[in-house]
């Protein structure tokens, strides 16, 4: 039997935002699905579908052929993967594959320690959204072995339209950066742009139908655009996730001296929101610093 078949047992830690529907696509596909999450309320959906709840990391390895994490930040996902109750302390030649967002030197450590307990390992952090990651609409960045992505192509299928082999272990996380470098000047574009068009009298809406068609457009304007114009700063995506990636990409350009000015400004400005109280809230809240929002 091939693991990455219908009938791979697959095990899920992290319930949130992302993770509950990405759960829930594999669940809808037939898989056997063994979860955890740190507030085990987030679970009960999934529970109530045919999910199966276990009460540590390891307990969810334990009981699987693939076991894919989805959890916050980088110390996140080193308790849930080496601590003592931890997948690698009981995972036994599982797939692991860790679709947080993390840092690339985390990914290369994860596939040294689970090639030493004989399993494989994947960093595949994703980028779409809570939109993509419910529609099984996410793009898929896949650092690690050529055989490992293979096995897994077919259950990043359930979650994800484009699945892309980066290269080695690390790869798929230095590709998100990538991604939350663009991100972060266009999002700031897209208030800027918001505030012009506010302070001009311009009907917002009807600005954000015209120009998101055009040249401008992209997720940020089309999807957190309208968003800014509802004022609705509800996350979609937290600030805190952003600033935690911000900070990643930031250091590692550093490592390699390229110069990245607007990541920089991005992430003085999401600190100010942040301190202002605002961590939680989903990214197109950076509005309320251009004055663009309801
Ligand atoms: P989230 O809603 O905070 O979900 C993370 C989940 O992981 C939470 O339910 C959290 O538990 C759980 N968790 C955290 N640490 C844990 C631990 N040690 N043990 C067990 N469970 C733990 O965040 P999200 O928006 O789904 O994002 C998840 C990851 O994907 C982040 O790295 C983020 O940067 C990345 N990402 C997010 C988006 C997006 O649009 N949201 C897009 C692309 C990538 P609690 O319920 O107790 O908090």
């Amino acid at each position: 039997m091939s693991e990455a078949n219908s009938a791979a047992r697959i095990g899920f830690v992290g319930l949130g935002i992302m993770g509950q529907h990405m759960a829930r696509h594999l669940l809808a596909a037939g898989h056997p699905l063994r979860v955890y999450n740190r507030s085990a309320d987030k679970a009960r959906p999934l529970l109530d579908e045919g999910a199966i709840w276990c009460d540590t990391p390891g307990a969810v390895a334990a009981g699987s052929d693939v076991v894919i994490t989805m959890v916050g930040h980088p110390h996140d996902v080193e308790e849930v993967w080496l601590g003592a109750d931890g997948i690698l302390a009981h995972a036994s030649g599982a797939l692991l594959i860790d679709m947080t967002t993390s840092s690339p030197e985390l990914a290369k450590r994860l596939a040294h320690e689970a090639a030493k307990r004989g399993c494989r390992a994947l960093d595949a952090p994703v980028s779409g959204g809570d939109v993509g990651a419910r529609e099984a609409r996410l793009s898929i960045m896949v650092g690690g072995d050529a055989a490992a992505f293979d096995q897994a192509l077919p259950i990043l299928q359930r979650m994800g339209k484009t699945i892309v082999h980066a290269g080695a272990a690390g790869s798929g996380q230095h590709t998100k950066m990538c991604n939350q470098i663009v991100i972060a000047s266009t999002i700031m574009g897209t208030c800027e742009g918001l505030a012009y068009a506010r302070a001009a009298g311009l009907d917002l809406d009807l600005v954000l139908s015209c120009i998101g068609g055009g040249a401008a457009g992209s997720f940020q304007l089309n999807v957190m655009g309208p968003r800014i114009v509802k004022g609705d700063f509800a996350p979609g995506f937290m600030i805190e996730h952003f600033l935690k990636d911000l900070s990643i990409a930031l250091a590692e350009a550093d490592r390699m001296k390229v110069a990245l000015p607007g990541a920089a400004q991005a992430r003085k400005l999401y600190m100010q929101l942040s301190e202002q109280g605002h961590a939680r809230d989903g990214t197109q809240a950076l509005a309320r610093l251009y004055g663009a929002a309801a």
